[in-house]
């Protein structure tokens, strides 16, 4: 089977690629050894994250290093026997945390980031799957006045130098948003900006089913049988799938956090970290209702409303990429999560984890390979790969068809490390 493009990977930014190049009169396959939207794209938030602009640095103060060394937080966990492994990569991520570089990641995100909600909403009409895509923000919620002032000064630095919107809540205000958030919660910020997705796999989902009706083909197959035709790529390449062998001049590696099983055959050396995290679906008490996501500020929480229930997410875990998961993370923050909002019992039997796929600059690979021709690469979108799978698959689509990208791509090249 001969086609132009061979997409691996079918999670929100294989399958945004594989659409953009098709509009663009490509002829694309997409290989997968799973369903599309299974991994990191199935089990986020579900946050189209127009408002963080400025990517998430390695904190660098006093009180928060304390906290996480002390490995008790909800919002980082590491495994002890992982910590040599991993230092070196937190080495990196904490000096591309300095001002002065992390203003840098944040010019180079903010066109991306600006772009997010836009262009999902682009693939969201051609899909036809308006529900599946809420324009209601999200609400950043504190236990404390402290807390909240922080909160407020930092919507309103947003404001001034990104022009992001949003509302300052008192406790009367959040009420009438969110009425069955409990009085721990004194107040919030409502960003206005974003969209939020009830279904973020279902949403991935229908963005490949779109492909499909438009004469796309989603193969199921294991990206690593991938091969140069005659050695050195420059006629092409093969991936043998469960409908044969597959050939194509141009391949795109998207693979989330696996994308290291490709690009380390190839010779490239790239620090691709895993951030693991969890959720775990609840329903809720009675005729409980939440309306919009809520990131419980002061216990590094999510509770977001999905079509499944109530979706409780968790923050970081280091450990390694294959290892089994842990309850502990989810365990640490059920508690919290039950003393802002009725959760009833959890509506499936154990948690999913999920892989955030995260360079240390805070940015994506999005580009050539640099060695090898026909190669493309699209990963590593750290904990907004959901928000940005559409604008990537634009780009991405607009370097291989020899368009002007929408955005300067410089940031993102892959012989930056
Ligand atoms: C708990 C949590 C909450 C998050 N919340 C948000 C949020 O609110 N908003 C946001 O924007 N982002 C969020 N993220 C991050 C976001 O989910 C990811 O950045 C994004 O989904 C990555 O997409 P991807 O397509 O690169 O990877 P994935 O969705 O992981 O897709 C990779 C694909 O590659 C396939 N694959 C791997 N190996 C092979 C192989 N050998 N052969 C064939 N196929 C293979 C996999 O099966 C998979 O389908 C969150 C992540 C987590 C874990």
């Amino acid at each position: 089977m001969r086609t132009d493009v061979i997409v691996l990977g079918a999670g929100i930014i294989g399958v945004s690629t594989a659409l953009h190049l098709q509009r663009r009169g490509r002829d694309v396959v997409l290989v997968d050894r799973r369903g599309a939207g299974e991994e990191a794209s199935y089990g986020n938030a579900g946050l189209m994250e127009r408002a963080t602009i400025e990517p998430y640095a390695f904190p660098r103060d006093l009180g928060s290093l304390v906290k996480y060394g002390l490995n008790r937080s909800t919002e980082v966990r590491y495994e002890i026997s992982f910590l040599p492994r991993i230092a070196p990569w937190l080495a990196r991520y904490w000096w591309h945390s300095s001002p002065h570089r992390h203003a840098e990641a944040t010019r180079a995100m903010r066109p991306l980031i600006e772009r997010c909600v836009e262009e999902h909403a682009d693939l969201v009409a051609e899909a036809g799957v308006a529900p599946l895509m809420r324009p209601r923000g999200w609400i950043k919620a504190a236990r404390s006045q402290a807390r909240l002032d922080a909160e407020a000064a930092e919507a309103e630095r947003f404001a001034r130098d990104y022009g992001i919107s949003y509302d300052l809540l008192d406790r009367a205000g959040l009420k009438e948003r969110e009425p069955h958030l409990s009085d721990r919660v004194i107040g919030a910020i409502h960003l206005r900006d974003p969209n939020t997705s009830p279904d973020p796999g279902g949403l991935t989902k229908a963005y490949a089913d779109l492909f499909i009706r438009k004469g796309g083909r989603f193969i199921s197959g294991d990206a690593r049988s991938l091969k140069a035709h005659g050695g050195n790529g420059k006629a092409g390449w093969r991936v043998t799938t469960g409908e044969g062998e597959i050939s194509a001049d141009d391949v795109v590696v998207a693979m989330g956090a696996w994308s290291n099983d490709i690009y380390e055959r190839l010779g490239y050396r790239m620090p691709l970290a895993a951030k693991r995290g969890y959720h775990l679906h609840y329903a809720a008490e009675g005729n409980a209702v939440l309306n919009h996501p809520v990131l419980d500020v002061d216990a590094g929480v999510v509770l977001a409303p999905m079509n499944k229930g109530i979706r409780l997410t968790t923050g970081i875990e280091f450990a390694p990429r294959d290892a089994p998961k842990s309850p502990i993370q989810i365990a640490r923050c059920e508690p919290l999560a039950r003393e802002i909002f009725p959760l009833g019992p959890p509506n499936e039997p154990e948690p999913w984890m999920g892989l955030r796929p995260c360079f240390p600059d805070m940015r994506p690979v999005i580009g050539p390979a640099p060695r090898h021709d026909g190669i493309w690469f699209a990963f590593g979108h750290n904990h907004h790969g959901f928000s940005l799978g559409p604008v990537t698959g634009r780009i991405l689509a607009e370097m291989m068809t020899g368009e002007d990208p929408v955005v300067d791509t410089g940031w993102f090249r892959a012989d930056r490390f």
